[in-house]
């Protein structure tokens, strides 16, 4: 049995996030409970999206899958409280951690001033113990040193030319499906906007060949956090600061 309140709320006193992931529908598989949590108190969250996610259905071909997962994906995050989706154009599957990423997702931060990041988990291994996703790696550590590049004039000097001053209030970055965890995010009034948001991710959750509920995938876990910090529902996250 977990012990009660081993998870450390989220601090909670910041307007501006900005949510980094590698694929559409990443942030559906439990980090947007938080989102609609952090939305519906009047805060700003936008998305970024470092691909399309156009390798992710083994029956459908990349130049339909990724216009569909776009889609799906915005649709996904205005459910949630989000009206900015941008995306990267990296290729799904082929994403590697260095200095174009971390330039690309700098940029992002200075354009839109967040005083917190959350992301996807760069950890080699789930919680589960089962293998983490090379996309998912290469991502969450460039969302990390690129939570510094914004801030500092040095680095990347291009986007001075392109107009982007320096951005350094990003205090905390906050990651998602990490085995590292120590934070958590009661999410019991927004954990039904979360899985509404997750089965907005319809083709995807059928090209997955077999049998998945988003709403016992995500009310599952989010009760075994729940029960680390006292709430029926809750998200973990580990916080690194910046
Ligand atoms: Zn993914």
């Amino acid at each position: 049995m977990p012990d009660e309140n081993t998870l450390q709320p989220v601090p909670e006193d910041w307007q501006r996030a900005l949510a980094i992931a590698a694929h559409p529908d990443d942030l559906e598989y439990g980090a947007a409970s938080a989102i609609a949590r952090w939305t519906s108190q009047g805060k700003w969250v936008g998305y970024l999206l470092v691909t399309r996610g156009e390798a992710g259905i083994d029956s459908m071909r990349p130049d339909e899958t990724g216009p569909l997962r776009t889609q799906e994906e915005i649709a996904g995050a205005a459910v949630v409280g989000v009206d900015t989706v941008d995306f990267l154009e990296y290729a799904d599957g082929m994403v590697e951690y260095g200095l174009p990423l971390r330039r690309d997702i700098a940029r992002a931060i200075r354009q839109h001033k967040p005083e917190i990041l959350i992301t996807g988990s760069f950890h080699l291994k789930w919680p589960s113990g089962a293998l983490n996703m090379a996309d998912h790696r290469a991502v969450g550590i460039a969302v990390l040193d690129a939570a510094r590049d914004a801030g500092n004039r040095w680095i990347f000097p291009e986007l001075l030319d392109e107009g982007f001053e320096p951005w350094n209030g990003v205090r905390f970055v906050c990651v998602a499906g990490s085995p590292e965890a120590a934070h958590g995010v009661d999410v019991t009034d927004h954990i039904d906007t979360g899985v509404a948001s997750l089965k907005e991710h319809e083709a995807y959750i059928n090209g997955l060949g077999r049998d998945f509920d988003p709403n016992s995938f995500l009310k599952d876990n989010a009760s075994w956090a729940g029960a680390e910090m006292g709430a029926e529902y809750a998200v973990r996250f580990e916080i690194i600061n910046v």
